[in-house]
């Protein structure tokens, strides 16, 4: 993998009000030497740097590549420096942006800490918001509590190639939110033939009904790119709450919100009266097989 100009990318990781999640996820990438081998990295909080954190915050060098992780609080500072001046400096040099994370993308978890001028790079979970309004055409928002370190590695592949990454209306890769966390989950027989599941951790059983499951109105691949390569939430038995949306974090995010006994959300694009009559239909049919524990079933009759 080569950049157009055939020498690496000066990349900047810079952070606001964040826990460390992403860094964390994004360590968890199996290639990440042979990913970083693209990069000078100018400085990272936690990955070797080739400056300290008080020389960057001097604001004398230029980067091609801002990473931005957790939530944007403009009157937050670093050795006495506005993260805003930081942020402002940084990103007029650079030719892409990457908001890692909820948080940097919507605002996300640690919005409530400063509601009134917290927020995403570019958004506030929905509405337009943030320090690079202006620019924003150069902002790709990776949202994800935490972002899933393959999609940050596509993203910067992408980049280090020379190639266009496509966005969605929030500013998200098509590639990688186009399809709902729903899809390749394994318990969707379940969720036709609407069997729950009364208990986290349990292999049978669809999470939507009781459970607070937001994989059928959520955009991620996480059942499609697994996690750690093996794994996703819904395949341990516990349900997706929804992180890549902007309206994340929610209340109440292991109950399915109801109205008379009706989720109140149904599956993206399903109009509730089709939604219910087909749940209706489907609860009218007992399948044993998927009523039983799996390993107690001997035949697939
Ligand atoms: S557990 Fe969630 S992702 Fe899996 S089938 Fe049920 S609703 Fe879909």
């Amino acid at each position: 993998m080569h950049s157009k100009q055939d020498k690496k990318l000066k990349l900047l990781w810079f952070q606001g009000v964040t826990c460390n999640g992403n860094t964390h996820s994004f360590l968890n990438l199996p290639n990440i030497e042979q990913l970083l081998e693209n990069f000078e990295i100018l400085y990272h909080p936690i990955l070797p740097s080739i400056y300290s954190l008080e020389e960057i915050l001097k604001l004398e060098e230029n980067c091609d590549l801002f990473l931005f992780e957790g939530t944007y609080d403009p009157l937050m500072q670093h050795n006495g420096v506005e993260l805003s001046k930081i942020v402002d400096y940084y990103t007029k040099h650079a030719t892409h942006v990457i908001s890692v994370g909820t948080c940097a993308s919507f605002g996300g978890m640690f919005k409530a800490t400063a509601p009134e001028r917290n927020s995403g790079l570019i958004f506030n979970e929905e509405e337009s918001f943030g320090p690079l309004l202006e620019q924003k055409q150069k902002v790709i928002n990776l949202s994800g509590c935490p972002v899933h370190p393959e999609w940050l590695s596509y993203t910067l592949s992408m980049i280090v190639s020379d190639k266009e990454v496509e966005v969605d209306e929030l500013h998200r890769p098509i590639e990688l939110y186009s399809n709902l966390a729903h899809h390749g989950c394994t318990r969707n027989e379940y969720f036709e033939w609407k069997v729950d599941v009364d208990n986290f951790g349990e292999k049978e059983g669809c999470l939507f009904y009781k459970q607070g499951c937001r994989a059928p109105m959520t955009h991620a691949s996480c059942n499609k790119i697994l996690w750690n390569e093996v794994s996703s939430k819904t395949r341990v038995g516990t349900p997706c709450f929804g992180c890549t949306e902007p309206d994340f974090p929610r209340t109440d995010m292991f109950s399915t919100k109801t109205n008379m006994s009706i989720p109140q959300d149904t599956p993206l694009g399903v109009p509730k009266r089709s939604y219910l009559t087909l749940t209706g239909i489907a609860k009218t049919f007992h399948i044993k097989r998927l009523e039983g524990k799996l390993i107690d079933y001997k035949t697939t009759r």
